[in-house]
């Protein structure tokens, strides 16, 4: 079977949640870290293409995701989502329009759906405007984001502002009747002449009915919610099989460690759990100043225990600690020298033997992807909401590696001790 669902999302923890929503849903899926100089990988239903691309400059923008399209395009995919946040984090030249344009003219197709709602969150969309919780969007936290403020709540208006095609709406008139009436709708808006149909969403079955009209939409764009609806459209055309384990990693054996640099409220319950039972190592970051080899230390320290079973590296600190180390050494020279001694740690503990790891931040999940070369992911099993296991796709072999990429103040208190009974 060739790769139904081609998708281009606009960050990295977004493509994350998109892939594990996917997998959730049957499709056995794939996250890649940007467009892959290589062939698609084998037996996937839908490959996640992770951009970097949300407050890029337009134009920039627009390059990098045709040139994802294109290699979707060509691994046989059948449909695209172009997926952003459930908050249409926007700048505003865009980019969610300029991008949307952009991969329709390249689809030769004049019609599309913009639906960021995602429920289960609390995003609801209704008559158009945007609600994040019991707030529209231009009240809640979002209108003081550093990046991409959100003042208007009325998502026709937004994204009209950012593209040349007329902006509809489909609201809940239309959606509350299920597909067909959807579908009805979106008729009638290409019939004046429209080209985007923002639609109304307050419960996950409407996103279902969504995902059912949108079945002959070559693209579609919206959160990682609005792709609850698709795998059905591919199993109703006998496309995809019923894979009762859509989550299922390859084996991996090793040994196991948890890599910690997140600093959040979560996190340090995480971390003082796990100290409890399991040896655990600080990094102090004033040490690695000096100039001092606490990265060795770190493996000599974990050579010696890692056969007994999982260790625990760490730089989480309380904040009155981390505010000390900010004072001595500025915010962005701390935060560097620990991530870079931690992706250092994680390529030495992989040396080591470690098959099974797990990294706490997603600033330090990003440096430690950077630092093993990880090109993609298979998705697999989730240990917490938003948090799955995945596995380092390879080619031509070598070790297998299972990672646990954790964000900050995801997860529960005993998420390093627990997570590695969900691995085969
Ligand atoms: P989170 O997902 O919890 O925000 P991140 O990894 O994204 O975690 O960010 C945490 C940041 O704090 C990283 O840049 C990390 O290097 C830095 N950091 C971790 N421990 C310390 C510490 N003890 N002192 C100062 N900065 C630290």
């Amino acid at each position: 079977m060739t790769v139904l669902l081609g998708c281009i999302a606009d960050d990295f923890t977004g493509a994350t949640d998109l892939a594990g929503m996917l997998v959730k849903a049957g499709m056995r899926t794939v996250q890649l870290i940007g467009v892959p100089a290589g062939p698609p990988p084998q037996d996937v239903d839908a490959i996640v293409i992770a951009l970097k691309s949300r407050t890029n400059p337009a134009p920039e923008a627009v390059e990098e995701s045709l040139a994802a399209l294109r290699w979707l395009q060509q691994a046989g995919c059948r449909q695209f989502q172009f997926k952003y946040c459930s908050t249409f984090d926007s700048t505003a030249r865009g980019n969610i329009g300029p991008v949307a344009e952009a991969l329709m003219e390249a689809l030769g197709t004049d019609f599309t759906i913009a639906c960021p709602a995602f429920p289960a969150n609390n995003r609801t969309i209704y008559k158009g405007y945007l609600f994040v919780g019991d707030e529209l969007l231009s009240e809640s936290g979002m209108r003081n984001h550093p990046l991409t403020p959100m003042t208007d709540a009325n998502l026709v208006r937004v994204l009209q502002q950012q593209v040349a095609g007329k902006v509809g709406l489909a609201d809940y008139k239309a959606v509350g009747q299920g597909a067909q009436a959807i579908k009805a709708r979106f008729e009638a808006l290409k019939a004046e002449g429209a080209r985007f149909a923002i639609v109304d969403a307050v419960t996950n079955r409407d996103l279902e009915e969504i995902g059912a009209a949108c079945d002959d939409l070559p693209m579609i764009t919206g959160g990682s919610g609005i792709a609850l609806g698709l795998p059905e459209n591919f199993r109703r055309r006998g496309l995809l099989a019923r894979h009762d384990a859509a989550d299922a990693l390859p084996a991996t054996g090793g040994l196991r460690a948890v890599i910690s640099g997140s600093c959040s409220v979560a996190t340090q319950a995480q971390v003082a759990l796990m100290a409890e039972t399991a040896p655990a190592f600080v990094i102090d970051p004033l040490q690695l100043a000096r100039g001092d080899d606490v990265v060795s230390a770190a493996l000599d320290w974990a050579a010696d225990r890692l056969s007994r079973g999982p260790v625990l590296v760490y730089a989480t600190a309380t904040p009155e600690k981390v505010r000390t180390v900010q004072a001595h050494l500025g915010v962005e020279h701390a935060g560097s020298l620990v991530e870079n001694a931690l992706a250092d740690i994680a390529r030495g503990l992989v040396k080591l033997g470690v098959g099974q790891l797990i990294v706490a931040g997603g600033e330090t999940s990003g440096a430690v992807v950077k630092a093993l070369g990880v090109t993609g992911l298979r998705i697999g099993p989730e240990i917490d909401p938003g948090v799955p296991w995945t596995t380092v796709l390879k080619e031509g072999g070598g070790q297998p590696l299972a990672l646990a990429l954790k964000s900050g103040n995801f997860g529960s208190p005993d998420f390093f001790v627990k997570a590695w009974s969900k691995l085969a």
